[in-house]
């Protein structure tokens, strides 16, 4: 396919654009490129890369029969930890259109991103929540400076990414404008009922046991959306090493306040969170594992809770039935 020429200036722009809007987080950009100065010309279906299923998913929500979607990291994979394989570089050299979701989740793919932007549309999916500077993005002071990257279990906040990409593919493909639209309104009309079920849901834990405590930090968006405190043992990447003296925090917190379980996520070694169940039998309360929550990836393919919506109805469930009754899974 053709390319126009001024794709090559677009990442520069981008950047200049964003310096100009004031924003601080020098290193968080995503570098994609401006929507609006690309255009598909190819033959369809519009090939797409996307590198997370919950982004995958949208991309494929929206653009339906007209784009074919690949995703490079499936269920358990971690995203701060993922490094590219040979075969996803062919994938995003062959793409149409990249989409990843920023924010530094894909810690490791930083660079490749701002390469493959030079010469095709390239979009991080929270990039519109930075540009407008979104109250609701996060700054952990222990992420260096930068926002947390997990948005997508803030389903509203979610919804947003959504508009935004369906406005970047309505631009790159104007053609088929009308369907995407259409698409976007079913999809984002399923969003909102899921994000009604999360905040009702939550709201049948008794209040003083709305605590969650997972392997690392990435339900922060989702604590401050539905009223849950947040703990994890490891920070916002699952990369840290866990520190002793939070272990132990967290360990007489857990007794204290008598909170009855405590979740393994799928991407990370249960260990991780299981150590700390014997410190707290040992001192006479009768923690739990409550189950596993999907805090980075989709599900396994096939099963309920390989979609976003499965996804989050699923961590839901988890962890109102442990926090509810204290039995785990
Ligand atoms: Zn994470």
């Amino acid at each position: 396919m053709q390319r126009s020429l001024i794709t090559f200036t677009v990442p520069v722009l981008g950047l200049l654009l964003l310096a100009l809007a004031g924003c601080s987080k020098a290193g968080s950009h995503s570098h994609s490129s401006s929507s609006s100065d690309h255009r598909f010309a190819g033959e369809y279906p519009i090939k797409v890369v996307c590198t997370t299923g919950p982004v995958a998913e949208m991309v494929s929500r929206i653009g339906g029969e007209n784009v074919h979607v690949e995703t490079l990291m499936g269920p358990g994979v971690d995203p701060h930890l993922y490094r590219p394989i040979a075969s996803d570089i062919s994938k995003l050299h062959e793409a149409d259109v990249i989409y990843f979701n920023g924010l530094h989740l894909e810690g490791r793919m930083s660079d490749l991103f701002v390469q493959m932007a030079r010469n095709r549309a390239t979009f991080a999916v929270t990039e519109g929540l930075q540009l407008r500077a979104d109250k609701r993005l996060r700054e952990p002071p222990e992420f260096a400076g930068m926002y947390d990257p997990h948005v997508w279990h803030d389903v509203a906040l979610w919804s947003d990414c959504v508009r935004d990409v369906a406005a970047t593919l309505l631009k790159f493909d104007p053609t088929n404008a009308d369907a995407y639209q259409q698409n976007l309104e079913e999809y984002l009309g399923e969003l909102s009922d899921l994000d009604s079920y999360c905040k009702e849901e939550i709201a049948k834990i008794p209040a003083d046991r709305r605590v969650l405590i997972t392997a690392h930090d990435a339900f922060g968006y989702f604590g401050k959306a539905y009223g849950l405190e947040v703990f994890g043992l490891k920070g916002i990447s699952s990369e840290e090493e866990i520190d002793l003296q939070h272990h132990e925090t967290i360990q007489k917190m857990l007794i204290k306040r008598g909170i009855p379980a405590v979740f393994v996520e799928s991407a990370i070694a249960p260990r991780t969170i299981e150590a700390l169940v014997e410190p707290c039998r040992d001192a006479g309360h009768d923690l739990k594992v409550g189950g596993e929550l999907y805090a980075d990836a989709l599900g396994p393919a096939g099963t309920d809770d390989s979609t976003y919506t499965g996804m989050i109805r699923h961590n839901v469930r988890t962890i109102v039935k442990a926090l509810s009754d204290g039995s785990g899974e």
